[in-house]
């Protein structure tokens, strides 16, 4: 079991043999280490020679474990759910006392790295300028089918950092996988169009975009074939109702999608 072979590695301070370094975390290194965990990091900081009052505040805050209740084990979409947290009053009384702690080591994380010299912000605007340069190529796919008025912006959300298209109104879904920072190129460029069109059909209810030939699933435009897919190192929207590829992202053209 590759959990359990984990675990021996695992020190007295509760962390494997690596652990990111104050200037790893402020540049995205914390998107891979579960918020619970962070009071441990904080104090692996301190013992490496940081210091500061949000540091020790970190390092104290106690984070009660995993298995407090029955529904511990059970919640699905992994332990940052935004509202997945079902919480039966009886047996999940420590599962919102971990939820809160965690939510303050998450609040405290940016203060703490600035507060010992690394602003973590910079990274992150970094992050979102890139996946605004990714939506920016389906905007012109956006433009051609005549669907320009959903110009999509980049919208940075939590832990682990993701980002979102997000309609000119603000509204975006942010139920699907989104930008995530490890991406690049045409990886990134293929989230990026999978969350426009994920935006568009669960926040309009529009479908986009539509096979010129084949349209959408005949039934609903919630079952058909994904609309994008990374194929041979490039991004592709995809004919929703029978699958075949369309054209690369960013090169859509009025003949092969449907226009408003
Ligand atoms: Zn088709």
């Amino acid at each position: 079991m590759v959990r359990e072979s984990r675990r021996e590695k695992i020190d007295r301070f509760g962390l494997g043999d690596w652990w990111p370094r104050p200037e790893q975390a402020a540049a995205g290194a914390l998107d891979h280490l579960p918020a619970d965990q962070w009071p441990m990091l904080a104090g692996k900081w301190l013992a490496a020679g940081f210091d500061s009052p949000l540091l020790c505040q970190l390092a104290e805050l106690q984070v009660p474990g995993r298995d407090t209740g029955p529904s511990a084990r059970s919640r699905a979409g992994g332990w940052m759910a935004p509202r997945g947290v079902v919480v039966s009053g009886k047996a999940g009384a420590g599962i919102p006392a971990r939820f809160a702690a965690m939510r303050q080591a998450l609040d405290l994380m940016p203060e703490v790295l600035r507060s010992i010299g690394f602003d973590p912000a910079p990274a992150d605007e970094a992050f979102v300028a890139r996946c605004q340069s990714a939506l920016d190529v389906v905007r012109h796919d956006l433009d051609i089918t005549g669907y320009g008025q959903y110009r999509m912006r980049a919208h940075f959300g939590g832990w682990p950092a993701t980002v979102y298209a997000t309609l000119p109104d603000g509204s975006y879904w942010g139920g699907g996988q989104g930008m995530s920072r490890e991406e690049e190129g045409s990886g990134l460029l293929c989230s990026a169009a999978d969350s426009v069109s994920a935006t568009l059909k669960e926040i309009p209810e529009i479908e986009w975009p539509v096979c010129a030939v084949h349209g959408g699933h005949p039934g609903s435009i919630w079952d058909g074939e994904e609309p994008v897919g990374l194929i041979k190192k490039v991004a592709w929207w995809r004919c929703t109702n029978t699958g075949h590829l369309l054209a690369p992202v960013g090169q859509l053209t009025a003949d092969l999608a449907k226009t408003l």
